[in-house]
């Protein structure tokens, strides 16, 4: 499946230059939080998953953490030596927030 390389929401742009919001990093403007179809066997079709592809989302025993897309907007760190920004954070995460879904949706195959 194509297409699903960062999580800037479909018909927006997010090229202008800028830095964190109110001291934080927001993962959702990073280059390296990438959106992922996770496929949903039981009921079919895929859910949208984000990782980070810089490996810094890791749960206790090590493993990759993969969060629900439709919470990416929470995903925020004080710092992070491998964030590298897609834009100006305060108007890219106000557009995201205005186009994520409110829930863990299944889109169709
Ligand atoms: S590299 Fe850092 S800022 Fe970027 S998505 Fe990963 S944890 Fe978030």
């Amino acid at each position: 499946m194509e297409g699903f390389t960062s999580v800037v929401p479909t018909g927006i742009e997010a090229e202008t230059a800028g830095t964190e919001a109110q001291g934080k990093i927001f993962c959702a403007n990073c280059i390296h939080c990438k959106l992922v179809p996770s496929p949903d066997q039981a009921e079919g079709g895929y859910r949208l998953r984000v990782r980070c592809d810089a490996g810094k989302w890791l749960k206790k025993s090590g493993e990759e953490k993969i969060y629900k897309y439709f919470t990416v907007a929470r995903r925020s760190i004080e710092s992070c030596s491998s964030y590298e920004d897609m834009g100006d954070a305060a108007e890219f995460m106000k557009d995201l927030r205005k186009a994520l879904p409110t829930a863990d949706e299944i889109y169709p195959t």
